[in-house]
């Protein structure tokens, strides 16, 4: 085979294994954002299910005072009765207003008391969705560095041999290849059973098929540029 084919082959080859390789490294490091993230998340749940709580039990203490202040009232209004401070028809209506108050408020107790049952009942589902999630953060936090740690490595020994490689390649090879890769993503291509570009498609003329598996020059698809590897 063409030796600078050789050296394109083998380039190609590092900077696909590199290219994986940061892929894989991209996604061990993204591991613990992403289980930071969900701690976070359930514990902002968590806060704002507390605030809830908060605002129920100022809701059910105020209810409370508004009911014992108008228990107030409505005994006042019996007794001003009793008295015969006021005439019957005005007591009358005043105690009348005044239960169907009570009665309004008592029905805002028993909601806001359901609504406290509701809030407990997410507040303990909550709690277990964060330590759920600081667990996986845990796990995630013991898994992901001797993980990356070995991507890393592999990914450094990858860089040297491609470093060695190039270190041998002609510059101005080298500047031709760093360009299809750059353009078309791999250097290289093959045929396939019908001697077709297995990246293209396109059918290179028979003559070119020949010079490229006699080998004494390389041979570029004339519809990709990417080097026929014959
Ligand atoms: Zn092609």
């Amino acid at each position: 085979m063409n030796a600078d084919l050789q050296d394109v082959i083998a380039l190609d080859t590092h900077d696909e294994a590199l290219k994986k390789l940061d892929e894989q490294l991209a996604a061990a490091k993204a591991l613990r954002p992403d289980a930071e993230q969900a701690v976070r998340d359930a514990e902002a749940a968590l806060a704002q299910i507390k605030q809830e709580i908060r605002d129920a039990l100022a809701e059910s203490g105020r209810l409370n005072r508004d009911v014992n202040s108008y228990e107030q009232r409505k005994r006042g209004a019996h007794r001003a009765l009793e008295m015969g401070s006021v005439d019957e028809d005005t007591a009358d209506r005043q105690v009348a207003q005044v239960t169907e108050i009570l009665d309004r408020l008592e029905t805002e107790q028993l909601e806001n008391m359901e609504l406290q049952e509701a809030l407990d009942d997410t507040l303990g589902a909550r709690k277990g969705q964060l330590a759920d999630a600081e667990q996986t953060l845990e796990e995630a936090r013991a898994v992901a560095p001797p993980e990356i740690d070995r991507l890393q490595g592999l990914r450094d020994a990858e860089q040297g041999r491609r470093d060695a490689t190039a270190a041998e390649v002609r510059r101005d090879l080298m500047i031709q290849y760093d360009l299809v890769r750059k353009r078309r993503k791999r250097a290289i291509t093959f045929l396939d059973k019908d001697k077709a570009c297995t990246s293209c498609m396109t059918m290179p003329p028979p003559g070119m098929i020949a010079d490229a598996r006699r080998g004494a020059v390389m041979v570029a698809c004339k519809a990709c540029r990417r080097w026929i590897v014959p």
